[in-house]
């Protein structure tokens, strides 16, 4: 059989080649219980609930603070009274065995929050399938009294988990004997995406059910990066895979080293390069890989599935620790970014975002500044305000900094940021720039914004566009006319095409997923400012998309392998067109 190529999207970064492995899924015989069995069947079905929070909270109890916080949302859910109210009818009422039961309520429970138009807390519902699929195991007839789950065969050297979905304490528990992760579903905000990627275990989502062809034992190269899982691929393709999985490890090992040099372009221009976090985890690893500092805390991730508005003592709770883990370093914390994929279910069918959700909301904006100004005395804690839209939110907004400010006796204000997110932002961008301390670039929202795309169709929002290239221009231009600096934060930062792209529009920081801090610092060094200078000059007098990418591809490439880094200076003719790159 020759090789086939599954595209799915892609979850945590990173290589793997191995072999195909699935568990066993518990299949249980659906046969019906006669009533003088449904009591024990029901005590049976929710011990094996009040077993798999224990085991849950003893797996947590391993893990790092913050992924231990996602491993016990399983647990919290098992305790969920609806869940068990939903397995009581299903053992006694409809007569189903325990494992059943589970399996029934947990299914019924999960289709009702993927139904929600939140892609958020959609991608909760993998974690509650996870939890029946733990639950159920404990209920089989194989399992003991005692809730011992009969034995599974554990995963075979270099295995390629595939599976339909999965929860964060599968990932949890697996993460030391797999060496990547392929998924029919999921996404790369569900719960065990984000443990795949604080763990470093390259995962793909959203491969479909074709993926469940492949045969156990079968030869497999995931790619994290582009999320593809390729089958039986040739040996050419298996030995070049291993290859890059090698550089890619010995240039960890060097970055490691290297972990205190700047990012220096060859020709002497620097980059800041600080990390997009949410939490400890992902901030320890971004540190690790020299990040300076945070350009992105995203503040509204730990609160999507919150009841109502975070309190002052909450968003304490979250900050406090990550700015300790930061030290000296400065931190971009971004005002909550509550609305469109981004709302708890308390503000479901709002149609604001951002910061005009915030202004019209000023209690809750006070807690979370309040929290933020305390945590940020005798550090270098700066704000960011996201999708502005118009200098006038910008205005309300820093007058109610300045009086929770002196509310608190706060004497030195902190600077304040002005998210460029949205063409409108684009157009008064240098109003904007005059009144603002910095301005960061959101380039998920404003490719998609500009383009009129869904941000999160692969195909359609690419800020390779020059119509979104020429809104990055006129946004650093207006920030270097005002004197202030412009950072860019979307995921194009860390794209290897548009990367040479921004630092010659002269970008002045990156802030990019921590997983990528090395990389991007590595790539900059492999650039000039020159070259780059003109290759961005020239894509943004472009067509498209597909001309930008295909003009920059090839450079894209030798960032990414390290091969004729320095033939990339000639990349540009004396008559300012591309000349072939390579490869
Ligand atoms: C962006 O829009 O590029 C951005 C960084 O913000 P978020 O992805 O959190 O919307
Ligand atoms: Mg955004």
């Amino acid at each position: 059989m020759g090789e086939r190529m599954l595209r799915g999207a892609p979850a945590a970064p990173g290589l793997a080649v191995g072999r195909a492995w699935s568990r066993e899924v518990a299949s249980h015989e659906s046969r019906l219980v006669a009533s003088d069995g449904r009591e024990r069947e029901h005590a049976r079905a929710l011990a094996a609930l009040a077993q798999a929070a224990e085991d849950l909270d003893a797996l947590a109890a391993g893990l790092s603070e913050e992924q231990a916080e996602i491993v016990r949302t399983g647990a919290l859910m098992a305790a969920d009274p609806a869940l068990s109210a939903a397995v009581t009818v299903a053992a006694l009422e409809d007569g189903l065995p325990a494992s059943d039961s589970i399996l029934r309520a947990t299914e019924a429970h999960a289709e009702e929050i993927a139904a929600i138009a939140d892609e958020t807390l959609a991608a909760r519902a993998d974690d509650i399938r996870s939890l029946g699929r733990r639950a159920a195991r404990l209920a089989a007839p194989g399992a003991s009294e005692g809730g011992e789950a009969p034995p599974q065969s554990p995963p075979p050297p270099s295995a390629i988990l595939i599976a339909a979905d999965l929860g964060p304490a599968d990932v949890a528990e697996l993460a030391g004997s797999l060496v990547g992760i392929a998924l029919i579903g999921g996404g790369a905000t569900a719960h065990a995406a984000i443990l795949a990627r604080s763990l470093g275990m390259p995962m793909v989502t959203g491969l479909g059910p074709d993926v469940l062809d492949v045969p156990a034992g079968a030869l497999l190269l995931l790619d994290g990066d582009d999320g593809s899982l390729v089958v039986e691929p040739t040996a050419e393709r298996a030995r070049a895979a291993t290859g890059a999985m090698q550089t890619r490890e010995r240039e960890r090992e060097r970055d490691a080293a290297d972990g205190a040099r700047p990012a220096v372009t060859r020709d002497g221009r620097r980059v800041t390069v600080l990390a997009n976090v949410a939490s400890v985890a992902e901030l320890e690893v971004g540190l690790r890989s020299g990040a300076e500092g945070i350009g992105l805390l995203r503040t509204e991730l730990a609160f999507l599935d919150a009841a109502e508005w975070p309190t002052e003592a909450q968003h304490l709770e979250v900050l406090e620790p990550i700015l300790q883990a930061l030290g000296a370093r400065p931190a971009m914390v971004r005002m909550l970014d509550f609305g469109a994929d981004k709302c708890p279910p308390f503000l479901s069918g709002t149609d604001q975002r951002g910061l005009a959700l915030l202004v019209s909301h000023e209690g809750a904006f006070v807690d979370q500044l309040r929290a933020t100004l305390r945590c940020s005395r005798d550090r270098d804690v700066r704000l960011l305000l996201p999708m502005v839209d118009h200098p006038d939110e910008l205005a309300a907004a820093q007058r109610l900094i300045e009086h929770t400010a002196r509310a608190l006796g706060v004497e030195r204000l902190p600077a304040v940021g002005a998210m460029i997110e949205t063409p409108a932002a684009v157009g008064a961008v240098r109003t904007l720039a005059a009144a603002a301390d910095f301005l960061s670039i959101g380039t998920n929202d404003l490719t998609a914004e500009a383009l009129g795309v869904d941000r999160f169709s692969v195909n359609d929002a690419r800020a390779h566009d020059p119509a979104v290239l020429r809104l990055i221009a006129l946004s650093v231009n207006a920030a270097h006319e005002a004197g202030i600096a412009l950072e860019v934060c979307g995921e194009a930062a860390s794209d290897p095409v548009m990367l040479p792209l921004l630092v010659g529009l002269d970008v002045d920081e990156l802030s990019v997923g921590s997983a990528r801090v090395a990389d991007v610092r590595r790539w900059i060094r492999r650039l000039g400012l020159g070259e780059v200078s003109e290759l961005a000059a020239i894509a943004l007098e472009m067509a498209g998309a597909d001309e930008v990418e295909a003009a920059l591809a090839p450079l894209a490439r030798r960032l990414q392998s390290g091969e004729g880094s320095d033939a990339v200076a000639e990349g540009v003719d004396r008559g300012g067109r591309i000349l072939a790159l390579g490869p």
